[in-house]
């Protein structure tokens, strides 16, 4: 039990294959030295959405976003008394305070000061769920975490600079260099000089962020290059060191992703922005108030855009946010107007699925082709080989999983909805975004997990949590997810 370490790292936005054959040619060598004799996994999946801020969440908790509470990227809390729209992803507000930081203050730190609130992930998780951090602690273990968005009860926490994160934010939007790396650099420099300051903690996790990027602008070639050219000299820098040290052979790695993302074959994605968004509602335009990616307290329709688009419908007779929609009144009306643009669209069809909660059967339901109402456990059953485990994912334990009409993007037609134009997305119940890696190297690792990994026809990002806590010796039960170890 005495000094056991356990690293884990998570490339944001990577397909299991890519990062595979790139260890296996060792054409990242850091990483082909440290998975030597290694499992790497077959049928690892994420939540639903396929997005970065839940799945993130749920690596280090082992929940679904249902019981976790940090549903997507962008969502709205129609729950509290002033219902609030979080966009930690898009607005600059939620986006700094992710990292604990304001986006504007006063002079001196005219630009980023620290934030007072702390961390808005942290903040927003459901207060009963305990992070992998927690769980340790509790038994006198501590962590280190570089540059991941959520450190709730980590010992040392190592967020972005608030250079990094002003560079990262406005990279894309308006410095469009295209030029990463920044923040990988830094998260080896602080990994490095953390190692040297206060030694290796029992429990490392190390974020590398700016993978999903490459892949959104340049597909599966950019995250390729970036994982080969930039990731593996910068973390070379850490095995290194943990070398010099004598640990790296005491070292256990856990190395996975928070989704992958999908690449259209057939070219360039079809996009379907607001405009074209809202004139799927047909009559329901003009006669409701429909308010995208912001909060309106008089909307009738609020909407959270993404590959899976979140509709939030407000209850017709209360004309109250906090209560439930009616099925037949106000949910159903809006759902067969949906399916039927999309059915009658003659550029094709916008939308895979159509997704609705039921709140009479407390489920979500399929608005399926025949404009029936299937239970999604019976819709999906036959289907795992496109939608792997989407019955689970969706309906998480019996929580409401947020949004009462879900709109899947059809991948397989090249249409997404998006405000712009990539080349990869992900957001989607769907295989093509749905899978990661995960690889256990390590003798204190590998042979315990071995058997769970043999049995199971799928593994979860939510069984990572469960399986750390046991490989320290102590049980998760806040967790969803099933420990791989014993
Ligand atoms: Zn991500």
């Amino acid at each position: 039990m005495d000094n056991k370490y356990l690293i884990l790292i998570t490339f944001d936005g990577c397909k299991a294959e890519i990062l595979y054959d790139l260890i296996q040619k060792k054409e990242m060598p850091a990483f082909t030295e440290i998975t030597d004799g290694g499992i790497f996994a077959e049928n690892v999946v994420t939540i639903f959405p396929s997005d970065t801020m839940p799945a993130q969440v749920s690596i280090v908790t082992g929940c679904y976003p249902a019981k976790h509470k940090i549903y997507k990227n962008m969502w709205f809390d129609r729950t509290l008394q002033n219902p609030t729209l979080r966009a930690y992803t898009d607005d600059v507000w939620d986006a700094s305070r992710v990292y604990g930081y304001d986006p504007y203050g006063k002079f001196p730190n005219l630009i980023m000061p620290k934030w007072d609130g702390g961390f808005l992930l942290n903040n927003d998780l459901n207060q009963e769920v305990k992070s992998i951090y927690e769980v340790l602690n509790q038994k006198g273990l501590k962590s280190a975490v570089f540059a991941h968005q959520f450190s709730k009860g980590a010992d040392f926490y190592y967020p972005p600079s608030r250079k990094t994160s002003i560079k990262f934010v406005l990279q894309d939007k308006v410095l469009k260099t295209g030029k990463y790396g920044f923040l990988t650099e830094e998260v080896s420099k602080n990994a490095t000089s953390h190692i040297k300051t206060n030694g290796l903690q029992s429990f490392s996790f190390i974020y590398f962020g700016e993978t999903d990027a490459q892949c959104h602008k340049h597909g599966y070639i950019g995250l390729k290059r970036f994982l080969k050219n930039k990731i593996d000299p910068e973390f070379k820098k850490i095995t290194k060191l943990l070398k010099s040290k004598k640990l790296l052979d005491k070292i256990d790695f856990i190395i996975t992703a928070d989704h992958s993302q999908a690449i259209n074959k057939l070219g360039n994605w079809k996009i379907i922005n607001k405009t074209k968004l809202k004139k799927l509602f047909g009559e329901f335009e003009d006669k409701i108030k429909i308010t995208i990616n912001k909060f309106e307290e008089e909307a009738d329709l609020i909407i959270t855009m993404g590959v899976s688009t979140f509709i939030y419908v407000k209850n017709g007779k209360t004309k109250q946010w906090k209560d439930e929609p009616d099925l037949e009144c106000d949910i159903l009306p809006i759902a067969k107007q949906l399916f039927l643009s999309n059915k009658n669209s003659s550029d094709g069809k916008y939308i895979d699925l159509i997704i609705i909660w039921n709140p009479l059967l407390k489920t979500h339901c399929v608005y399926d082709e025949n404009q029936d109402i299937i239970p999604v456990e019976e819709y999906f059953k036959d289907k795992c080989n496109i939608y792997p485990l989407a019955s689970e994912r969706l309906a998480g334990k019996g929580d409401f999983v947020n949004g009462d009409i879900i709109l899947l993007s059809n991948y397989q037609d090249g249409f997404v909805l998006v405000e712009k134009l990539e080349k990869g997305e992900h957001g989607n119940l769907s295989i093509l975004d749905s899978t990661v890696p995960l690889i256990f190297s390590g003798n204190g690792i590998t042979n315990f997990v071995k058997p769970s990994i043999g049995k199971a026809k799928y593994l979860r990002i939510i069984d990572i949590a469960p399986t750390i806590a046991s490989y320290f010796g102590c049980s998760m039960p806040t967790a969803e997810g099933k420990s791989l170890i014993g």
